[in-house]
């Protein structure tokens, strides 16, 4: 399952930072391309917020 975002992103960029393939989306509030997340949590790991839940 991919992972989602949240409106408790802050739009801090860190997650984008992380993403091995690159599938996060820079926004208002930043946004995972489910087609392309691997899954592999790094995202979720470094969110001050905890905005990045499983879909
Ligand atoms: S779970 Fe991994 S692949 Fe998916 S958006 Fe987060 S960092 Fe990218
Ligand atoms: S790390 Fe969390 S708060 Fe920062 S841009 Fe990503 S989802 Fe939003």
């Amino acid at each position: 399952m991919p992972k989602f975002i949240t409106d408790a992103c802050i739009a801090c960029g860190s997650c984008q930072a992380e993403c091995p393939v690159d599938c996060i989306i820079e926004g208002d509030i930043y946004v995972i391309d489910a087609d392309l997340c691997i899954d592999c949590g790094a995202c979720a790991d470094v969110c001050p917020t905890g905005a990045i839940e499983d879909k």
